[in-house]
């Protein structure tokens, strides 16, 4: 069995091509980067729309097959910013529709967890998820993958790439701000914001950027990440010791991040769990979880109806998890 996915839930537009071993027959991707600023969702939209077809088209030279040879067509129906995901399903629809194969509309935080365990063989991990959008805690409870703790607000990158703009850092500003707090390490007290079991980053924006204006920018960034990691280690930590599990995962792009890697990997350690990471390359948006996951959920007899629409909103917890 051949599954191709379609990634277009923010900058990226992905396709990959896996096969029901779990190999990666292709892997192809274009990103959208804004000049200045953030993420420009229409002009993302744009990006994909014009180049859509062609990264289909090489996924397929670099699997060497035709879409006689695909047996279903995945593509991520959400969450995520609704031009971006309107695009990647037209294109999605459109191969169904031609070559008449069935479409399957894959939750993308879901994606990003089952690439993971496919590539770190893993079989039943927390996860710690922190991208630009999402931050959350999850792990699979009675059939759906359960969130144990979420940002109440902004995400975890969203974070550092609003503190890195105020502060003249180009998006994304993650790795720069990393580099910048493993020159220096003066603390400087800021907002920790932990609620019960979720968390809250906007009260640290406002302080980090503050802080700004009157201490060394190395000073803050290595302060902005200790308690930020500190605050995603404490709330992991409590659903860690909750569901008992043995496999700590961490993923999405934030998951690069050596330092937070240190602080989780700790934390893990300390509740006898092993630790993961994602490998940069897959920890990124990508076409092969989308591919991956819709195998996965084609198998156990899921579809998507072709008219189903996007949905910017999906949350990890709306999935009945059927192929487990
Ligand atoms: P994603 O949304 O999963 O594509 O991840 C993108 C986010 O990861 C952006 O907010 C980046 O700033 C962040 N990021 C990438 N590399 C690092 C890093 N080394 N440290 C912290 N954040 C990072
Ligand atoms: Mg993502």
């Amino acid at each position: 069995m051949i599954v191709l996915g379609i990634e277009s839930t923010a900058h990226t537009f992905g396709v990959g091509i896996v096969d029901d071993k779990g190999k990666i027959l292709a892997d192809q991707r274009i990103q959208h980067r804004p000049k200045e600023g953030g993420i420009r969702p229409r002009d993302a939209a744009q990006m994909m729309s014009e180049h859509g077809a062609e990264i289909v088209k090489r996924a397929l030279e670099e699997a060497k097959i035709t879409m006689n040879d695909v047996d279903a067509i995945a593509f991520a129906i959400g969450p995520g910013l609704g031009p971006c995901l309107r695009t990647g399903a037209i294109v999605a629809r459109f191969l169904a529709k031609k070559y008449n194969k069935p479409l399957v509309g894959v939750n993308h935080c879901i994606a990003h967890i089952e690439v993971g365990k496919l590539v770190q063989n893993l079989k039943d991990p927390l996860v710690v998820y922190l991208s630009g959008a999402n931050t959350q805690i999850i792990a699979l409870a009675n059939g759906r993958y359960r969130i144990f703790g979420e940002t109440l607000d902004i995400g975890l990158g969203n974070l550092l790439d609003s503190w890195g703009r105020a502060v003249g850092i180009p998006f994304p500003a993650g790795p720069k701000i990393e580099e910048l707090a493993r020159n220096d390490k003066k603390f400087i007290p800021l907002p920790y914001t932990v609620k019960g079991s979720d968390l809250a980053f906007s009260g640290l924006y406002t302080a980090a950027k503050r802080a700004a204006e009157k201490n060394r920018i190395e000073d803050v960034a290595y302060s902005l990440q200790e308690v930020a990691f500190s605050m995603v280690a404490e709330v992991a930590e409590r659903a860690l010791a909750h569901t008992e599990k043995k496999e700590v995962l961490l993923v999405g792009g934030v998951a690069a991040n050596r330092r937070l890697q240190e602080i989780i990997k700790t934390m893990a350690e300390d509740h006898d769990a092993s630790f993961h990471v994602v490998p940069m390359k897959y920890a990124a948006d990508n076409g092969v979880m989308i591919a991956w996951t819709g195998l996965l959920m084609f198998k156990a007899g899921n579809t998507t109806p072709i008219d189903a629409p996007v949905n910017p909103k999906f949350r990890t917890d709306q999935v009945d998890v059927l192929w487990i």
